[in-house]
């Protein structure tokens, strides 16, 4: 953890020393709320005399690039780099890319789309898997837990197959036949728990204190939040001289957002760019407590929450609420929220004007926009980018009955 100066409590500000820090999950140790997540904090003065416009311009188009930034030693060749700077099994600098005729839909002046599905298992969660992966690795760590039904877990799965390191990954009873196939290809140990996703958490956590497992549940890991941060990080850098004035990205748990902001602000105290962009939360109108959060500055009970179809954004319980409204304060940002109409319209409208396969979580970015501008949130004349965070054919459920049938028709 090089350049680790401290963590931060979210709630009370209280600080912890990098030798005092948990090893995986943990949360304040002052505060007994299991909502005091950390905050880890970097030598800024050191990093800057490293992370140079020179250094980087040395360095590999990954996310490995901004090694300063994340809270672990670099050493990409478990991860099969060979040294050469191609850094093997690649994460992060995914394209972006102009979208005139998405832009017009929307009804905004420019829209640009960073498609984070590209990563190797299709999520934008191999930012943050990567680095807890290594992070578990150097802690010294013999497996690696978490429990998921999502991108989260297949993505965990993906990274320890590729480091070799056994991965377990506890699923609710209800997980998704496909989702669980690709935990089994990737050769992690899948716990199936005869319960709800409250259940295998609590499980999960329960097994990784008994076998001292590394713990990669997100939102009460501090170091895998970091990973995330590079999305933020690389828009800047992608788009130095011409910064969007938004970036537009889908909230659950408020991992993503959050790293995405706080990768914004640190590129501006680097001096990379002069002001960092607003950011603009999307969340589900059935599942919005973050929004909510935003506006009272208090989590709403569980059961006020309907559902919504996009599974990777309902999180009626999002653990990282307070780091997402404050780094969303820190930027002038704001949220909206979507119907699951707007998402599936959504969908249609990114595959067919800009060839952007998205499942219903990551196309919640492309229809917030539109919902901004109705709103009056975004200007008309702005200039937009939306983080895409997770491929389309994650959910192909929910593509077909999205696009519907095609045309059947006889042989010659
Ligand atoms: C996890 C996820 C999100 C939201 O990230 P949070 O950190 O939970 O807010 C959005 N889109 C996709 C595709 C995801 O997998
Ligand atoms: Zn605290």
């Amino acid at each position: 953890m090089g350049f680790v100066s401290r963590l931060v409590c979210v709630k009370c500000g209280g600080e912890v020393t990098p030798d005092k820090a948990p090893a995986s999950a943990g949360t304040c140790p002052r505060c007994d709320d299991p909502f005091a997540v950390l905050d880890v904090e970097y030598d800024m003065d050191r990093v800057a005399d490293s992370m140079t416009t020179a250094a980087l311009a040395q360095r590999g188009t990954n996310h490995w690039r901004y090694r300063e930034l994340l809270p672990v030693e670099h050493d990409a060749s478990v991860f099969g780099d060979g040294g050469n700077g191609a850094a093997g099994w690649p994460v992060g600098w995914t394209p972006i890319t102009e979208a005139p005729r998405l832009a017009a839909w929307a009804g905004v002046e420019r829209l640009r789309v960073k498609d984070d599905g590209r990563n190797p298992t299709s999520s934008f969660k191999d930012r943050a898997s990567s680095v807890g992966v290594l992070h578990a690795l150097q802690q010294g760590a013999e497996r690696i837990a978490c429990a998921s039904t999502g991108n989260a877990a297949s993505s965990l799965a993906g990274w320890a197959a590729v480091a070799g390191i056994p991965a377990t990954i506890f699923v609710p009873q209800r997980a998704p036949a496909p989702k669980i196939a690709q935990l089994l290809i990737y050769g992690a140990d899948v716990r199936r728990v005869r319960g709800t996703y409250a259940q295998a958490y609590d499980l999960c956590s329960a097994e990784c204190d008994r076998g001292g497992w590394y713990n990669r549940n997100c939102a009460i890991n501090p170091y895998l939040v970091e990973g995330k941060k590079t999305c933020g990080l690389e828009i800047a850098e992608q788009t130095a001289g011409d910064l969007p004035e938004w970036v537009v990205v889908s909230v659950g748990d408020g991992c993503t957002i959050a790293g995405i902001a706080k990768g914004l602000v640190e590129m501006q105290r680097l001096g990379f760019i002069g002001r960092a962009p607003r950011v603009l939360g999307v969340q589900a109108a059935g599942v919005d407590a973050i929004a909510r959060a935003f506006e009272t500055g208090e989590l709403a009970a569980e059961k006020e929450f309907s559902g919504t179809l996009a599974d990777s954004i309902d999180v009626p319980v999002p653990r990282n609420w307070r780091k997402a409204v404050q780094r969303v304060r820190e930027v002038e940002g704001a949220f909206v929220r979507v119907t699951d109409e707007e998402i599936t319209t959504a969908m249609k409208a990114a595959g067919s004007l800009a060839g952007v396969f998205a499942e219903p979580a990551a196309a919640a970015s492309i229809a917030g926009v539109k919902r901004a501008v109705a709103e009056g949130v975004i200007q008309a004349g702005a200039s937009v980018l939306s983080v895409v965070t997770g491929s389309g054919l994650k959910d192909i459920e929910t593509a077909k009955r999205v696009a519907g049938e095609p045309t059947d028709v006889d042989p010659l």
